[in-house]
């Protein structure tokens, strides 16, 4: 099948690239479309986010792009929200994603997804050494999140697990994580099956946890394919792989952007 990725970033943002090599890299392996997704403006950390002041030339920069090559691949303007940057023009947009990638205890930003060093930092510091009280404050900021953001496509749902902390067989860790899930689906019903942490050589499987893939299902979500790729050699990467792991639980679509509406394509 031809695939698409909706997730990618570039030197807008945190990306290596500029997004025309991201193009040209998504054309060469005969994508149907990429959509551009840099990081929403956090006033709290600046090192990895859009600034408002570039922020014009990354819209028009995509939107050129989508000109040029319009005989060749489709190309979307997206963005990565955080839960905790404000949404302004949404309307300049095709799609956003919503995601969580900090805790905020008191008027402290925790990362969620830095190092493992931060992470187990934080769960000491703040939740006394409890990594499930940690991975309740987490999905309870991620539903906060798609609720105040409303996006189009859920981003990386279980980012916490990133570093390989938590139990995730756990009752506990899955009561938390199915309630979030049920809540945010009935947000947006259209979450990202995300290999971004394989490709930066952090998880070996991508997000969601398979327990997850299979309660979508079982609530009639849909999963769309993304690679949160920060580098043009990532765009599709491990991506036979993970139609197989949605094949396995006992998918038999995918959803793609295509011709400016989400659609089922079979896997
Ligand atoms: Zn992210
Ligand atoms: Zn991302």
């Amino acid at each position: 099948m031809r695939y698409s990725t909706l997730h990618t970033h570039t030197i807008f943002s945190d990306g290596k690239h500029m997004p025309e090599d991201n193009v040209l890299s998504a054309i060469a392996k005969n994508m149907v479309s990429i959509g551009f997704s840099d990081h929403s403006y956090t006033d709290f950390k600046l090192d990895c986010c859009i600034k408002p002041v570039t922020t014009p030339a990354y819209i028009a920069e995509i939107r050129r792009l989508q000109k040029k090559y319009a005989d060749q691949i489709e190309i979307y303007l997206g963005m990565e929200y955080d839960g905790f940057s404000t949404v302004e023009n949404r309307e300049l947009y095709d799609y956003i994603l919503g995601d969580a990638h900090y805790l905020k205890i008191g008027d402290e930003y925790c990362t969620v997804d830095d190092s493992k060093a931060t992470q187990l930092e934080h769960i000491h510091k703040h939740f006394s050494g409890n990594a499930m009280a940690y991975a309740k404050a987490y999905f309870e900021t991620y539903v906060d999140s798609v609720q105040r953001l409303k996006p189009e496509i859920l981003g990386h749902f279980d980012l916490l697990t990133k570093f390989n902390v938590f139990d995730e067989s756990a009752p506990t860790y899955q009561k938390a994580a199915l309630d979030a899930l049920t809540t945010s689906l009935k947000v947006s019903p259209l979450i990202e099956m995300n290999t971004g942490a394989m490709s930066r050589k952090a998880k070996d499987s991508p997000y969601p946890a398979p327990f997850l893939l299979k309660e979508i299902l079982n609530q009639g979500g849909h999963i769309i394919l993304n690679s949160d790729s920060h580098d043009l050699n990532h765009l599709d990467f491990y991506f036979d792989e993970s139609i197989e792991i949605l094949r396995s639980v006992g998918y038999k679509h995918i959803v793609q952007l295509i011709g400016g509406k989400f659609v089922e394509v079979g896997i």
